[in-house]
């Protein structure tokens, strides 16, 4: 970390703290550009986004220079945008790895900044900004901050509402933080209709594909087989991680409603199991598949659910000797 000056502030200029707004006391010493309310803000945003765009921010804010001509002035504004444009972005990233690490804290300075960066290039009441305002709210909740999350939701609803050019990603992000916020608050029925039916159903289709691969290799003969599929999603880091926070909440939010159907409760475990046998966490999936398999077993005109979930438990059995007796248990009962 830099070392750090208290700041001496020019007198009659009000200069403000990166992190809070509130009057500055120090000033970040590699940049100099940049100033806190203290040393506690001060290592905040280090940490969170300072340290990467510290140099990045002295053309930003540092008077403009002198231009010789139309075009040179055109030119130097022209490059102003752009820096500030890839600042959005790299604060954006930044922030978002965060959610995703489960970092909230950390994730606050480097989301501040990516909203800072939008409103100044496309002003107060852009769609642009809404993307910012999801970032915050997902990390407030995380914090458990609900009232701010729902703030910073609220922001984004009335940005959208406004905007004649909202896209469907930007909807369907709201909505899906709104499922958070609402799971948080266990508010299970608001919940449930931002998180619809569709999100576990997109999943299922895709997480399976890899199960009946797998399932399809193992019926081969051991010759043609030369090894066993591996375990993969398919997903990187990010999107797996995205896939576990939304799928569990979806549980989550199933299991509480009370009128929830148990086919769709099956559902949504079976889903869950899937997705924590390929990322190999084997006891969780095995926890889960069970669970499923045994309220399968309860519910009417469910004998292929109980079949596809025998078949699982049998592949989450050959990933782990210690599940390998339970699975032969369930497979005995079927016969
Ligand atoms: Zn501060
Ligand atoms: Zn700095």
């Amino acid at each position: 970390m830099t070392e750090i000056y208290p700041l001496a502030v020019p007198k009659g200029r009000k200069l403000k703290c990166e992190v809070c707004d509130a009057p500055a006391e120090r000033m970040c010493a590699a940049c100099t550009v940049t100033y806190y309310c203290g040393i506690a803000h001060q290592r905040a945003d280090w940490v969170s986004i300072h340290e990467k765009i510290c140099q990045l921010l002295i053309p930003l804010r540092t008077t403009m220079p002198f231009y010789n001509s139309e075009e040179e002035r055109r030119h130097g504004r022209e490059q102003l945008l752009q820096r500030q444009k890839h600042l959005i972005e790299l604060c954006y990233k930044v922030a978002q790895k965060y959610l995703f690490e489960g970092k909230h804290e950390e994730s606050v300075p480097a989301a501040l900044h990516s909203l800072r960066f939008r409103t100044n290039v496309y002003g107060l009441n852009s769609v642009q900004l809404v993307p910012a305002y999801l970032l915050l709210s997902e990390a407030s909740i995380g914090l458990g901050h609900v009232v701010q999350a729902e703030e910073y939701l609220s922001q984004a609803q009335w940005t959208v509402l406004k905007s004649t050019d909202c896209n469907n990603e930007i909807q369907s992000l709201m909505h899906r933080n709104l499922g958070l916020l609402y799971t948080a608050k266990e508010e299970y029925e608001e919940a449930r209709y931002h998180l619809a039916n569709d999100v576990t159903e997109i999943w299922h289709t895709y997480l399976d594909q890899h199960v009946q691969n797998q399932l399809s290799a193992r019926k081969q003969p051991a010759d043609i087989l030369a090894k066993e599929l591996e375990n993969d999603t398919g997903l990187d880091e990010a999107q797996e991680a995205e896939a576990v926070h939304i799928l569990e909440t979806i549980l989550e939010i199933r299991e509480n409603t009370g009128k929830e159907k148990p086919a769709s409760i099956l559902f949504i475990l079976k889903t869950v199991a899937i997705l924590h046998y390929l990322m190999m966490n084997i006891s969780k999936a095995h926890e889960l598949a069970v669970k499923a398999y045994l309220l399968s077993k309860e519910l009417p005109n469910k004998e292929d659910v109980t079949e596809a979930l025998r078949d699982l438990l049998g592949l989450i059995a050959s990933k782990d000797p210690v599940t390998l007796k339970a699975a032969k248990f369930f497979a005995g009962q079927g016969q």
